[in-house]
């Protein structure tokens, strides 16, 4: 399964969150003398937080030394991400820091902060187009303002780089619309401009791969058109991307040298070897090596890992988290781990669906100590890898839950929400008692027990290749309905994990329904429908399971002063149902039945009730919060002896977004100019 997984948190009543997903909180509708402490910057539809680093201090300087360096080898690929985003990416941001930081005219102006908030909008997506609707942001000032900055200082953007901030060319970084050519429609960067659909599906088809043990075909290489030839450019050292690659290199290499353990330093050389040769078939060893690294404090995600960006599913975006392990909610989590087996078995999939062995699952929660690339500045709060799929099925995989994060979020959120769109006070009483536990279990059953339950019929290809398209929603939601139907299952508190499963289950689906039918709407514009992955699971989910619970008046709709509430009436028949669809959202992976899986998604997972949807825009006006968040990084800043050895490091917050990002295009701006 080639899915970042991040899982599912309600932050309150609101969010939810799966696999790399950016997580939106709750705010308090307060003015912004009243921000939440970690709240950094806010600007269109974004929200900044800081994060801490707990247990910084109780680590020894040979660790504070493997983290530091590890999280500089990941921020020297930051240029990466923007340039497979977009060809012209970095030249726009050069063009757009240059301007911010040397233009001396008058800054008081509507356009000069309409300018400023397009460029904080720019570096929160790595590029021009959102992050999470893959629009391309159109600037709120003119392009004649635009000349104006231009003219008057040495920043420079001309031709199409210029134009395509204002015109509708490149629209979308991924199309994934019905009729669209998908590969020729999508900006991203992963595909030459010539390149088609059929080009792609031609030349990865004809490729001849171990069927037993494939290797992830096409993760770290542009394909492009030379001569109507189609080559792939590899991302290595000496090739595509290879000033950046070069430097992440440099930096591994002193983390090599502090490692924690033997296993842990061949791991790291392992990528190192790949960073440099650009095989993947080392790749595929270092993902098994990384697996096996278990046994030190610190671990880490670095490489093109996520192929969500690629309208094919073949292209890995440049990403990396570096982390501690939170001692304390590890012991916890490892509980669900090792009952894998336990929730496999009393799941409702069909016999013949079921593993008859559920390995090396393991979950982690675990504390971030620096992100970059497509984690940052809008982070996972969860990961679940390596994604190759013969190598979790042979190896296994690590899961990991980013506590830290998680936290942050937390801490910046409030009840206002939950009271409006909450049907009565019994469910906000439950859901303030038990849903934050809730959230959280949900998160570890999505991805510890959901995403590693189940089984393709002998056969039946990949996901990717049957269900295409719809791959992602339909495993998204399965693994959510895995965590639904055990999150009201007495196992969770008879392993205690919670002291009320009942309550929690009501959190749970209170929560689930209130979030996929209502809440969640308030991320789309009017007359849009449903795209993204994650939030087409959540309707579908929540859709179909409504349509039926609705039809016995286990769910009845409630409408109050032109106000829409669901109240759940029959708990336990909304858990048969999570429990029916999960094991038909299983039949259509294990089958790889297509018309299925684009049946369930599009009659339920994708077309917007308009009415609703004004309503619940209406009701949301009165909380100024924004639709996402993301966060800056903690700065680790060395101090070093007279022999320029590293005595200790302190972690302090950067001074603001903008000086972060800033920065960060400063020292780590390996691909000026790069297309
Ligand atoms: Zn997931």
């Amino acid at each position: 399964m080639n899915i970042k997984h991040l899982s599912l948190l309600v932050l309150g009543l609101f969010l939810i969150t799966s696999c790399n997903e950016d997580k939106k909180s709750e705010d308090k509708p307060t003015d912004t003398k009243e921000l939440a402490s970690n709240n950094v910057d806010e600007f269109g539809d974004i929200k900044i937080l800081n994060y801490e680093i707990p247990g910084w201090e109780n680590l020894t300087i040979k660790e504070q030394q493997l983290l530091y360096y590890l999280t500089q080898a990941g921020l020297s690929g930051r240029d990466i991400m923007w340039a497979q985003n977009y060809r012209h990416n970095l030249e726009i941001r050069d063009a757009l820091e240059t301007i911010y930081t040397t233009y001396d005219g008058d800054k008081e102006t509507e356009d000069w902060k309409n300018f400023e908030t397009y460029l904080k909008r720019v570096w929160f997506s790595n590029g021009i187009h959102h992050h999470y609707s893959n629009d391309k942001m159109i600037p709120d000032f003119s392009a004649g303002y635009l000349k104006e900055l231009l003219a008057n200082t040495d920043a420079k953007l001309e031709g199409e780089a210029f134009e395509v901030l204002f015109n509708d060319k490149d629209s979308k970084k991924v199309n994934l619309s019905k009729d669209a050519d998908i590969v020729k429609e999508s900006a991203i960067n992963f595909y030459g401009p010539d390149v088609t659909t059929a080009d792609v599906e031609a030349f990865y088809g004809a490729m001849n791969v171990n069927k037993e043990q494939p290797i992830e075909l096409g993760l770290n290489t542009k394909l492009v058109k030379v001569n109507g030839k189609l080559v792939e450019q590899v991302y290595k050292s000496g090739g595509l991307y290879g000033e950046a690659i070069d430097e992440i290199i440099n930096w591994l290499e002193k983390a090599k040298g502090v490692a924690e353990n033997e296993q842990q330093a061949k791991t790291i050389g392992l990528l190192i070897e790949y960073y440099k040769t650009g095989s993947l078939d080392t790749w595929d060893e270092y993902a098994i090596s990384w697996v096996n690294t278990t046994e030190g404090n610190i671990d880490w995600i670095n490489g093109f890992i996520e192929v969500y960006n690629d309208p094919k599913g073949y292209k890995g975006s440049y990403e990396t988290i570096v982390q501690m392990k939170d001692f304390d909610m590890s012991k916890k989590m490892s509980v669900l781990s090792n009952e894998a087996q336990w929730f496999e078995d009393n799941s409702p999939l069909q016999p013949e669906h079921k593993k008859k062995k559920v390995t090396g699952v393991s979950y982690n929660t675990v504390i971030v100590a620096g992100e970059a690339g497509d984690a940052s500045p809008s982070t996972p709060i969860g990961v679940n890898l390596p994604n190759n799929n013969w190598i979790r099925t042979k190896h296994g995989s690590k899961s990991v839950s980013l506590g830290n994060i998680i936290n942050a979020y937390n801490n910046a959120g409030g009840s206002g929400r939950l009271e409006e769109f909450a049907n009565d006070s019994l469910e906000i009483a439950i859901e303030k008692q038990y849903g934050e536990n809730a959230d959280k279990l949900h998160t570890a059953l999505h991805e510890v027990v959901g995403h590693a339950s189940g089984q393709i019929n002998p056969g039946v290809g990949t996901p990717k290749e049957t269900l295409k398209s719809y791959k992602s929603t339909i495993e998204e939601g399965r693994a959510d309905l895995f965590g639904l139907y055990y999150l009201m299952d007495p196992k969770i508190q008879e392993l205690g994990l919670t002291d009320d499963y009942k309550k929690t289950g009501m959190a749970a689906y209170d929560g689930y329904i209130r979030n996929g039918l209502l809440t969640q709407l308030v991320r789309l514009n009017v007359g849009d429908d449903v795209e993204e992955a994650h939030m087409r699971n959540r309707q579908w989910v929540s859709a179909w399971v409504f349509e039926k619970a609705q039809e016995s008046g286990a769910v009845v709709i409630e409408k109050r002063d032109g106000k829409t509430y669901y109240d759940i009436k029959d708990y336990d028949k909304m858990r048969a149902l999570f429990g029916e669809l999960l094991k038909e959202t299983q039949r259509i992976t294990s089958e790889g039945d297509y018309e299925a899986a684009k049946n369930l998604v599009e009659d339920y997972g994708v077309t917007v009730n308009r009415e609703i949807h004004q309503e619940v825009l209406d009701r949301n006006a009165q909380f100024k919060s924004k639709a996402y968040s993301g966060f800056v990084n903690p700065v680790l800043v060395p101090e070093m002896d007279g022999d320029g050895n590293i005595t200790s490091i302190k972690v302090t917050q950067p001074k603001g977004f903008k000086e972060q990002m800033l920065e960060y295009s400063k020292n780590y701006g390996f691909l000026k100019g790069m297309k």
